[in-house]
């Protein structure tokens, strides 16, 4: 169900290139900072690497070609990427540059997509689980005049001190982009009288919990078959997990998820929003069509389970700009919730090895994940899902609802197992 794998391969790619590329590193990206020139990220001269000797490059399979001085995109998807780095998968420090600066892009073509900017985690590495932590996108669309996009560095809620990368994503057309130049600049480089939108609320994207020593399972959509079988795992493990349902298996009568749901929630269980018709929503060309994916998920909890929640799940983890606004527009401080550990059912659950599924759990949970997607779709999933409750578990870890593990003050008090 889920297409990310966009993470671990952009380890491979930033690694590979990290270990050949030259270290062209200009003076002015090492403190002290030379603020008043600026900071060219990518001039796309070379296909193999940026201005700053780092990695640059299409994930999730954009189509791109390199010309002299500039990339063309011909984005397919909203999950396509185009990313360019601003360090070798550590931390770039714009701590510096964050009340004063602007990111300016220099493009052609389509502006319906977002730019983001990615936040490291606090290990500064790119082998550690979530790799990025987070990030914040705005749309293009709002600050593109002509061929530039001058947008404050202050506009992009990230800890500025942990940067990792500049990316072009979130596509809602087809339509081709062209990149010719990524750069930091002062505000006395942006054009006298060029309009600079103010900032729009959206939400923030976690990958982990917070308190110390919590792990979570975010559950998405499930078999109605299956269900029992879960809530029995659950029940016998003595564990709470977060589901996350879509409006639309809750109003059909025929899967019995408004009684299951229900059942969910007596237990004690976090029940969390995941779209109404688990479409990729930032790909749709309308924003009316993404308020009503949101508006619709809404009611249907209102409605069928009578509650109301800041918690959302994206279909597919898929995000952009727009997505988060109009989720913030409908939801105060909405909490939009991926992932760290993917058990890759997505991949393996009906595959010739399933068993890959807990591969990549034990893989994800050992680089230090503690938020974990999975499904209840397939037999082989759920057969392994006490497994893996156990093997978190034995790393001293205490499984708990998501909004318990982002330490969320209108979370229910923990009741830990007496010892
Ligand atoms: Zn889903």
């Amino acid at each position: 169900m889920l297409s990310s794998r966009r993470f671990s391969l952009l380890v491979i790619l930033i690694t590979l290139v990290t270990a050949a590329a030259p270290n062209p590193l200009p003076n002015n990206t090492s403190p002290p900072y030379n603020l008043s020139t600026p900071l060219i990220i990518d001039t796309f001269t070379n296909p193999q690497h940026n201005a700053l000797g780092f990695w640059h490059g299409g994930l999730e399979g954009l189509t791109m070609e390199y010309g002299h001085n500039y990339v063309h995109l011909y984005p397919k998807d909203p999950d396509h990427n185009y990313n360019t780095q601003l360090s070798p998968a550590t931390c770039f420090n714009l701590l510096p540059y964050r009340t004063t600066h602007y990111l300016h892009v220099h493009f052609n073509g389509s502006t319906k997509f977002s730019v983001s900017l990615s936040q490291n985690n606090v290990h500064c590495d790119s082998f550690r689980s979530p790799f990025p932590e987070t990030w914040d996108s705005v749309e293009a669309s709002r600050y593109a005049r002509g061929n530039d996009i001058y947008i404050p560095l202050w506009h992009f809620y990230v800890d500025h001190s942990r940067a990792v990368s500049v990316s072009f994503n979130g596509f809602y057309s087809s339509e081709p982009v062209t990149l010719h130049r990524v750069e930091i600049v002062s505000a006395s480089s942006v054009p006298r009288g060029f309009p600079v939108p103010p900032r729009v609320d959206n939400g923030r994207v976690l990958l982990r919990c917070s308190r110390p020593g919590a792990f979570a399972f975010g559950i998405d959509d499930g078999q109605p078959r299956f269900a029992q079988d879960v809530m029995q795992i659950l029940e016998e493990e003595q564990v709470l997990v977060t589901f996350f349902v879509v409006g639309m298996g809750l109003r059909d009568l025929e899967t019995n998820f408004s009684n299951v749901y229900g059942e969910m929630l007596r237990r004690g269980h976090q029940v969390a929003l995941h779209s109404d018709t688990h479409r990729k929503l930032e790909g749709l060309e309308s924003v009316e069509a993404i308020d009503q994916e949101i508006v619709e998920n809404i009611k249907s909890f209102r409605q069928i389970l009578g509650i109301e929640t800041r918690y959302f799940r994206p279909p597919y983890g898929t995000l952009g700009a727009r997505t988060r606004q109009r989720l913030a527009n409908y939801i105060k401080d909405p909490q939009i919730i991926n992932w760290s550990v993917d058990i890759e059912d997505w991949l393996w659950a009906d595959s010739k090895t399933p068993e890959k599924q807990r591969e990549a759990f034990v893989r994800d949970v050992t680089r230090g994940g503690n938020l974990a997607v999975m499904h209840f779709l397939s037999p082989t999933t759920v057969h392994l899902f006490r497994e893996v409750i156990r093997f978190v578990k034995s790393m001293n870890a205490t499984i708990m609802r998501i909004d318990q593990c982002l330490e969320d003050p209108q979370s229910p008090p923990l009741k830990l197992p007496q010892s």
